[in-house]
């Protein structure tokens, strides 16, 4: 009954109908209405409620085959809270820096173009650089437009909070662009991806990071697994990635794993966390370690 007002698709990445049930929630948030999901989608309740994962036949993308329509999402979105960060602001530059490394090698002069850059912390880095010319930044969030104008250091730039639509950004005007866990939130990746590909201009590069399903992290926590949850619609993997890319029209697609920085007294409560064990008291220590932990970092070029 409840299940109707979802909606229902095929594989975003390929179009399939043919797919395998692979992971569910104890409660599965396909057989709740959406008013009982607004609590979970907030992050208020440790229960854990996510629209079951399936794996599609054809392509082996890991999706919801039931979802949020557009207009749940909208109003969903538009209820959220601004980021709660969990972990420590020094650990998210860390990680961040590690990921303009790559993406500035990747990328050439131009335009940026960046969708859901938070407050910018790819977007400083960027415009520390002579490299480009104008940023293009694309986030939803406007309690970060303030500090994401800051970041970009005077440098020409349009901020919008507009996500699909990238009509504004001259077609092959673009030498780097990046997505930072963004692509996992998308209902339809392969339009978005084809868009962006006719933003960049010859030898441009779309970056992005997300989190890899096949990772041992994914094995060893199961359906605890964080990136099981009503915000990612599919989740990737190396392989799936790359597939999703190709099918947007980008033809060199190279996939490695991401290093993130977390501190050790954050990492050991999320793992004691998954095996509920109490750590609430417990004394760690909070130095910051690198870790390769479950998020893959893809470069692909028209
Ligand atoms: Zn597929």
């Amino acid at each position: 009954m409840t299940e109707s007002a979802y909606l229902q698709r095929a594989c975003p990445s390929c179009g399939s109908l043919r797919h395998d049930h692979e992971v569910a929630s104890g409660r599965r948030a396909e057989n709740l209405p959406i008013d009982e999901l607004r609590p979970f989608w907030s992050g208020f309740f440790k229960e854990k409620v996510f629209f079951s994962y399936h794996r599609c036949a054809d392509c082996g993308l890991l999706f919801a085959p039931t979802f949020f329509s557009d207009e749940q999402l909208d109003s969903l979105y538009a209820a959220m809270a601004p980021n709660m960060d969990v972990v420590t602001s020094d650990a998210i530059v860390a990680t961040q820096r590690g990921y303009y490394e790559v993406a500035a090698r990747a990328g050439v002069d131009g335009g940026y173009l960046e969708i859901g850059p938070d407050v910018g912390h790819i977007v400083e880095q960027a415009a520390n650089t002579e490299r480009f010319d104008h940023f293009w930044l694309f986030e939803p969030n406007r309690a970060v437009h303030a500090p994401l104008a800051q970041a970009t250091q005077g440098r020409p730039c349009s901020i919008s909070t507009a996500m699909t639509d990238l009509s504004a950004v001259p077609d092959g005007s673009v030498g780097l662009a990046v997505m930072i866990h963004v692509l996992d939130h998308l209902v339809e990746p392969v339009p978005m991806l084809a868009q962006i590909k006719r933003k960049l201009k010859p030898g441009g590069a779309l970056v992005t990071v997300t989190h890899n399903e096949r990772s041992l992290l994914r094995h060893v926590m199961g359906n605890r697994w964080p990136p099981f949850c009503l915000q990612h619609p599919e989740v990737y993997s190396p392989a799936s990635i790359a597939g999703v890319m190709r099918r947007a029209g980008f033809a060199a697609v190279r996939v490695e794993r991401s290093r993130n920085y977390f501190p050790v007294d954050f990492l050991v409560r999320q793992v004691a966390w998954a095996v509920g064990l109490d750590l609430s008291r417990a004394r760690l220590p909070t130095t910051r370690i690198g870790l390769r932990l479950g998020n893959i970092m893809t470069v692909a070029r028209p």
